[in-house]
């Protein structure tokens, strides 16, 4: 039988290339081999943008042309919103019974996402949700409401998934086996740096490319990046491996040319904007299809609405079915 995936992104902002060579573009060489469900995380977005709901509402629709755009294929993977399932809000209380608060507040996941989030939740977390400080158990309930088995993880959010599996046990423990306990599949991909060689690109850092940037937006923000600070002049030689420039060449250039770039920088005959000019054009070739394929989407709200629509309803049928097995096994199935 084919195994089940879940996997999912908070609407909070188009996808950028750091979601893209993140996860992403994993997740379309995995629709391929799997039962695949691929949630739009809007309950869970509401944790920390409760007072936006507006900002949410509108990144659904973004992300699923971003999706789509990338080639997840509707036919293959059921695309669906978080809040259409109440059955994972049922799950999620539930779920509630077996976690301390002290095991969530030493998830190392919540911890960072915490102190990223001083404006929000204070200096110390001192003004943190119960909602923001439960959004692993409700990742429990969005991955088991599926019974998901597989779940690409990136290493920073193995606690989260570590988190569902002691759920899983201690449900299991109690109310007999029901649940499946679920496995990360580490992606091959990698953390991509931002423009200005901070460590994560992210829309509140500034410092992302998005899938949905136009050229002349590609254009300024190339033109801005980060390069050798030691190379002052056209011919100076400079050290490749601690220019931004390069490191996207690496993401999106062919190897020859990549060869070319580096040995080319290092002995002083390649000049910074001409190797700015070329980045730039590879990364309009890359982005040009995805561009092409967003354009098809857009043009057809109503088949995006449709694509929503059967995702969400096939999503809805299967959490229904674990939900019956839940409540028998817990007794409260009057
Ligand atoms: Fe970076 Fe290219 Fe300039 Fe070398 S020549 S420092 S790789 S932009």
């Amino acid at each position: 039988m084919t195994k089940t995936i879940l996997t999912g992104l908070r609407p909070t902002g188009n996808l950028h290339l750091g979601h893209y060579f993140g996860a992403a573009h994993n997740w379309v060489k995995l629709q391929n081999d799997y039962d695949f469900y691929l949630e739009i995380a809007d309950v869970q977005a509401l944790t920390d943008n409760f007072d936006n709901p507006d900002k949410v509402r509108k990144n659904v629709y973004e992300i699923t042309l971003d999706l789509l755009s990338i080639g997840i294929n509707p036919e293959k993977v059921n695309l669906f919103i978080q809040s259409k399932i109440p059955e994972i809000a049922e799950l999620t209380v539930f779920f509630s019974n077996l976690v301390t608060v002290s095991r969530l507040q030493r998830n190392p996941t919540v911890k960072n996402e915490i102190a990223q989030k001083k404006e929000l939740f204070g200096n110390n977390g001192e003004s943190i949700t119960y909602g923001f400080l439960g959004y692993p158990v409700s990742q429990a309930a969005d991955i088991t409401a599926f019974d998901g088995e597989i779940i690409p993880v990136g290493d920073d959010q193995l606690p989260l998934l570590e988190q569902c599996r002691e759920i899983v046990r201690k449900f299991n423990s109690i109310y007999g086996d029901t649940f499946k306990e679920p496995e990360q599949v580490l992606s091959e991909s990698t953390r991509i740096k931002g423009l200005d060689g901070n460590e994560k690109m992210g829309k509140s850092l500034g410092n992302a490319i998005y899938l949905v940037d136009d050229e002349e937006t590609i254009k300024k923000k190339v033109m801005g990046a980060i390069t050798d600070p030691n190379k002052i002049k056209k011919d100076d030689p400079a050290n490749p491996e601690v220019c931004m420039v390069y490191y996207y060449h690496k993401l999106v250039n062919s190897g020859e040319n990549i060869k070319t770039v580096c040995s080319e920088c290092k002995n002083g005959t390649r000049g910074c904007v001409q190797c700015k000019r070329e980045l730039i054009d590879k990364l309009n070739e890359f982005l040009n299809p995805i561009r092409e394929k967003r354009k098809y989407y857009e043009e057809q709200p109503e088949l995006v609405q449709k694509i929503l629509d059967d995702g969400t309803n096939k999503a809805k049928e299967r959490a229904k079915e674990q939900m019956e097995k839940v409540r028998k096994a817990m007794k409260i199935d009057y």
